[in-house]
């Protein structure tokens, strides 16, 4: 099987199994923490395979009030610093180190949405908040997907968890990989940063085991990112180059990157894939997950393949979308609904 196709079934059953079973060899009749899980995102240098958010439980169902979407910097700066009295704008929040207008824009925004109160008085704009913005996330917990782990693979990733550790922007990197049933995995004897733990994923029966515990990573100390390293040969005797990532940076980051997981989930990959191709079909592998399958290649598609470029691509029949589906559009639009469904059932509160 193409080693992609192979990867992305196998990050989406990462994704379920970390939904049910997160943390691994944890008690599951405890909940100290709720759990969000998402998949690719990160920064503008490091996108992360699979995320899973250990949350406080009462403040991940206080979020929910501020709606299912996002709250982007902008957004996030208004409503944290909201006041619980009526306030003029500018008294209540902090310079943000950019023009006032663009604050306004947000304050708009925010009252669009209903998550923020506004009244003039006279030609001024005064807010009041209408609930606390909640510190619902606490850990962030990065994983890596490679069911086959070989030496050329871990070489290319073990420079990525060098990234991730030197900017400690996650509490946790894992790599997550398909279990060989040998005694001692074979990914621990790959240079991997010890940092990083080691998961080996059975994915048809959705268990796992820790082949190797990660290090916990200093989420609120300076960072840094190494922007470019030598390649290490002979005539290389370069530097690497590094820039300094300093804890508000993070924070701001690590809430960002927390917003647009709560907002995205996992199962938003039928977002950017063609559920309205006639080949396009969700196949339950099992009670517990649906997996993308494309009818005419046989097999799990990936979300590059699934795309409009696709040579296959065949729009879902006209008929399909009124026969039956008079209002929802379709079969593709009932799949897409489906997953949004269950994305929410996982979101407290919503
Ligand atoms: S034929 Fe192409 S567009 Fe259609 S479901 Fe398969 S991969 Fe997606």
């Amino acid at each position: 099987m193409d080693p992609h196709t192979a990867e992305f079934g196998f990050e989406l059953r990462t994704c379920r199994w970390a939904e049910r079973e997160w943390p691994p060899g944890a008690d599951p009749a405890g909940d100290s923490y709720a759990i969000v899980v998402a998949r690719q995102l990160g920064t503008k240098r490091r996108r992360w395979d699979t995320i899973v958010l250990e949350c406080d439980p009462v403040a991940l169902r206080q979020r929910a009030a501020f709606g299912r979407e996002r709250l982007d910097g902008d957004l996030r700066h208004v409503v944290r610093n909201a006041p619980a009295e009526w306030t003029y704008y500018r008294d209540a929040l902090p310079h943000p180190g950019y023009p006032w207008r663009y604050v306004r824009e947000a304050i708009h925004r925010a009252a669009d949405r209903g998550i923020l109160e506004t009244r003039k008085n006279g030609t001024r704009i005064e807010i009041r908040r209408k609930w606390a913005y909640p510190d619902w996330l606490e850990r962030i917990v990065a994983i890596e997907n490679k069911p086959d782990l070989d030496a050329s693979a871990a070489r290319t990733l073990a420079s990525q968890l060098e990234y991730d550790v030197a900017v400690g922007l996650a509490d946790e990197v894992w790599v997550a990989t398909e279990t060989t049933g040998e005694r001692v995995e074979p990914a621990i004897f790959e240079d991997l940063p010890v940092e990083a733990g080691i998961l080996a994923l059975a994915p048809d029966d959705l268990t796992a085991e820790v082949a190797w515990h990660p290090r916990s990573l200093a989420v609120d100390k300076p960072g840094t990112r190494i922007l470019e390293r030598p390649d290490g040969g002979e005539r290389d005797d370069s530097a690497a180059r590094f820039e300094y990532a300093d804890p508000e940076w993070k924070i701001d980051k690590r809430l960002g990157i927390a917003e647009r997981a709560y907002e995205r989930g996992w199962r938003s990959f039928a977002n950017t894939m063609r559920p309205d191709c006639r080949h396009f079909q969700l196949r339950a592998r099992d009670a517990t997950q649906a997996l993308p399958y494309c009818a005419a290649m046989s097999r799990c598609q990936t979300a590059a393949e699934c795309a409009g470029s696709c040579d296959e691509f065949e729009p879902e029949p006209p008929v399909w979308r009124t026969r039956g589906w008079p209002i929802e559009g379709g079969p593709g639009k009932r799949l897409q609904q489906l997953l949004a469904d269950r994305r929410r059932r996982r979101r407290p509160g919503l």
